[in-house]
């Protein structure tokens, strides 16, 4: 038991000034997916001590894409919610994903949704989520490249070290027909419907007041410059302690409003527009691939992103190689698609941060914060990271710089990693073949990841966990320190043909150690075999899961609790 010894605690005083303090009525401006998740996220985390208030205007549309996610999703977001997978993947047409597979990165030609031959294989990668394990304190990636120098194997990295890339390559689910995951993965959903779900859970479950409005002008306080209120068309004024800017990229609040100058961040990126649509698809006959695709285009790349009856696609381009008249003709072409009768999104994007993300009382989450283009889906997960850290340094009225300073601090982090990492997919692809691919070797790269790329070609691990994957994602705090981990570098790089100069030369000294990760290729090899042979598919599963079999539905287990009952099913046996 612990003893409070502070005498304002004791006589109730330090209770009323915290009371006094509060944080009292937070305000969301955008009902997008970023308005509608911290709407969600924040009710629950601040135990209904707050009232929050969504101010969205149906006549601005929302951006409509953002449907591809990475697995911290369930485990960050949804499990906080106590919202299970079989509640709300049906409501949003979710479908599971393992990985992204990038094709035709390394061929030169025009673009096909299918992979080109290059030196007898097909040009095609996955980057598969998860970590590697370490044997003898080594990522099992570094065993393979010192078996591929020899010449033992000829295997692709992630084939060898991945037991996911056998389902992949098969479209089978990551889940036993019982609800049991045997792997990691995240989802596709459609965009509308996750915001219409997350509304109804805000609105119903979290008591969050739903105003539909435009904002029309934004009241300060006097004193000191932070925002009092927002003023809508039809004369309504929402006040409030705290607000979120969730506008989109418009942002309303955090740069027209505060004026915080947003970091054009095109000097990275090239890309900067995207023309996108819903194709049907016949599943029966092809099945539903259980990745996003992103095919390597003449000015960017297509994304493909299977759910049941179609896929949700786009060619992100970049508007100095590509007008958006010759991106429509390229996308449709790539499809098959009849330019004349398809109807398609037509998206510009900024590609950057704002200096700060939160400034005064006013908070950027989403679109209105930071964007990178999307080829790791990082989008939806800036947003779940960004609600996360909001919470862990949520103010009082007195708004302490430090908190701010450090959330800060977490945003810039967070964004510059993910930036490089996508920056470094463009640089070392060998493509040269036109303008965009030629241009993209010529940008400015910064000092971080040029280490890391000299690390990488000196055979060292790249931010490799130390610890294994059970306690690697535990904490999401582990997760958000360290996000891009060793098998992905090794994963995007070996997929686009770079290789180490020569491996770890401290292997050359372990041949124990080197005889000790043979078992771990042979159990992933008998892995592969076994789930390849009784895995569902992706399409049987999600017509269960959907229950378009006329049954009831498909419940589904979490990782951690399939890893529970194995132990337990072990420790009978022993
Ligand atoms: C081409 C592209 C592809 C993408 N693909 C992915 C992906 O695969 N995976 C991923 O994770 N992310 C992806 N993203 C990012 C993802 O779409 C966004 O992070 C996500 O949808 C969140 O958007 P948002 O809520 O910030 O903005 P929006 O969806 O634009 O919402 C803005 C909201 O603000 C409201 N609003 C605007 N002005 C006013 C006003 N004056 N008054 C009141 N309300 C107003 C609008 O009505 C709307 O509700 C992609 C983005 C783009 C551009």
């Amino acid at each position: 038991m612990s003893i409070d010894t502070n005498p304002a605690s004791m006589n109730g005083e330090g209770d009323r000034r915290e009371d006094r303090d509060r944080i009292r009525h937070v305000v969301i401006l955008g009902g997008g997916t970023a308005g509608w998740m911290t709407a969600s996220y924040l009710g629950k985390a601040l135990q209904g001590n707050v009232s929050v208030t969504l101010l969205e205007a149906p006549t601005i549309p929302k951006i409509g894409v953002g449907e591809a996610t990475v697995p911290n999703l369930q485990r960050v977001f949804f499990d906080y919610l106590g919202l299970r997978e079989e509640q709300w993947m049906p409501e949003c047409n979710a479908a599971f994903k393992m990985a992204v597979k990038y094709i035709n990165w390394t061929t030169p030609g025009k673009a096909e949704a299918t992979p080109r031959q290059r030196n007898g294989r097909l040009d095609y990668f996955y980057h598969p989520f998860g970590t590697l394990p370490n044997c003898d304190g080594i990522p099992l990636s570094h065993y393979w490249y010192y078996k591929q120098a020899l010449g033992e194997t000829d295997e692709p990295f992630a084939h060898a070290c991945f037991k996911e890339a056998a389902i992949m390559d098969h479209n089978l689910a990551p889940i036993r027909y019982d609800g049991t995951p045997v792997t990691f993965y995240a989802w596709h959903f459609d965009a509308h419907l996750v915001a219409n779900f997350l509304r109804r859970f805000a609105t119903r479950e979290q008591g969050v007041v739903h105003v539909q409005d435009e904002l029309k002008s934004v009241m300060f306080v006097p004193t000191n410059g932070h925002i009092a209120g927002l003023k809508t068309k039809s004369g309504r004024l929402i006040e409030g302690d705290l607000f979120i800017d969730c506008s989109g990229f418009r942002g309303l609040l955090i740069n027209r409003a505060l004026a915080e100058p947003f970091i054009d961040m095109n000097d990275h990126l090239l890309c900067n527009s995207a023309v996108a649509s819903a194709v049907p698809h016949d599943d029966v006959r092809y099945g539903i691939e259980p990745y996003t695709s992103s095919i390597a285009m003449d000015a960017g790349w297509t994304w493909r992103i299977p759910m049941l009856g179609r896929f949700g696609t786009g060619y992100v381009y970049a508007d100095q190689f590509a007008t958006v008249d010759q991106a429509a003709h390229d996308f449709c072409r790539l499809w098959k698609l009849n330019p004349e009768a398809t109807s398609l999104n037509k998206i510009r994007f900024r590609v950057g941060r704002n200096r700060r993300a939160w400034v005064k009382n006013c908070v950027s989450i989403g679109l209105s914060s930071c964007f990178l283009e999307p080829l790791e889906s990082s989008g939806i997960y800036f947003i779940t990271a960004a609600i996360y850290q909001l919470v862990k340094h949520f103010p009082d009225k007195h708004f302490d710089q430090i908190l701010i300073d450090r959330f800060n601090n977490k945003i810039e982090t967070m964004f510059d990693d993910t930036r490089d990492f996508i920056q470094a997919h463009f640089y070392l692809s060998p493509r040269m073949d036109t303008p965009f691919w030629r241009a993209n070797k010529e940008l400015h790269m910064t000092d971080d990841i040029q280490e890391k790329i000299a690390m990488y070609r000196a055979g060292m691990a790249i931010n490799q966990p130390t610890v294994e994957s059970a306690a690697y994602y535990t904490s999401f705090d582990m997760e958000f320190d360290n996000f891009w981990t060793n098998g992905s570098y090794y994963a995007i790089f070996t997929g686009l043909g770079v290789l180490p100069d020569h491996p770890l030369p401290l292997l050359t000294y372990k041949s124990a150690s080197r005889e000790a990760a043979e078992p771990f290729f042979t159990a992933i090899k008998r892995e592969q075999k076994s789930l390849v042979s009784s895995l569902p598919t992706q399409y049987q599963f999600l017509r269960k899961l959907h229950r378009k079999d006329g049954g009831t539905g498909q419940s589904i287990r979490t990782l951690r609790e399939a890893n529970e009952v194995i132990s337990r099913g072990l420790r009978d046996l022993a």
